[in-house]
């Protein structure tokens, strides 16, 4: 199909629904419960972009592994406010490569939201890195803020970039 899959994980409270809301809230007509759809430039042609966003832990083990099979993109959500919910992300991406295993270039994003709170922030952008290096191999990293809007398109925009399959824009 012209479908192109982001799916959004995270815990809860690290900012998903207010990070994909602020960016489609307007654009995007809510179809079944936490999905978005968008038609979007791809190939100097059209497809439709459709964002889940989940519910984080709360999420059924099969609607989560169902969630991976479909998807063609991973935006991974902590706070960078909450050092768990870096760490609660680690089983979630070990699962993305087991389910998507051997796929070349698989598209993913490591985003630290709430980057506004820098009184309250429990991990640096260097721990955040080291991460990406050591573990979450192959993601990219970016910081945002879904209060301020800081870098929030531009994230969405960076993991539709990494896939190098597809010439998409927002
Ligand atoms: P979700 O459970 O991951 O979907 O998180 P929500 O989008 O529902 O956000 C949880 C809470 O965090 C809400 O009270 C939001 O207003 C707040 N929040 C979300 N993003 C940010 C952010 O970037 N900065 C700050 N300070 N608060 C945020
Ligand atoms: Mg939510």
């Amino acid at each position: 199909s012209n479908d192109y899959r982001v799916v959004v994980f995270g815990a809860g409270g690290v900012g998903k629904s207010s990070l994909v809301l602020r960016t489609f809230r307007d654009s995007y007509i809510p179809t079944i419960e936490d999905t978005y759809r968008q038609v979007i430039s791809c190939n100097k042609n059209v497809c439709t972009l459709q964002i889940t966003d989940t519910t984080g832990s709360h999420q059924f083990p099969a609607m989560q592994r169902l969630n991976i099979t479909k998807g063609h993109a991973f935006m991974l959500v902590f706070s960078v406010t909450s050092k768990q919910s870096l760490e609660e992300l680690i089983p979630i991406y070990r699962e993305i490569l087991e389910v998507k295993g051997g796929e070349e270039n698989l598209p993913m994003i490591l985003v630290g939201n709430k980057c506004d709170e820098e009184s309250a922030r429990e991990v640096t952008v260097e721990y955040a890195n080291e991460m990406v290096a050591k573990i979450l191999k192959g993601s990219g990293f970016i910081e945002t803020s879904a209060k301020t809007g800081h870098n929030v398109p531009e994230s969405f925009q960076e993991l539709l970039s990494m896939d190098k399959t597809r010439n998409m824009s927002l």
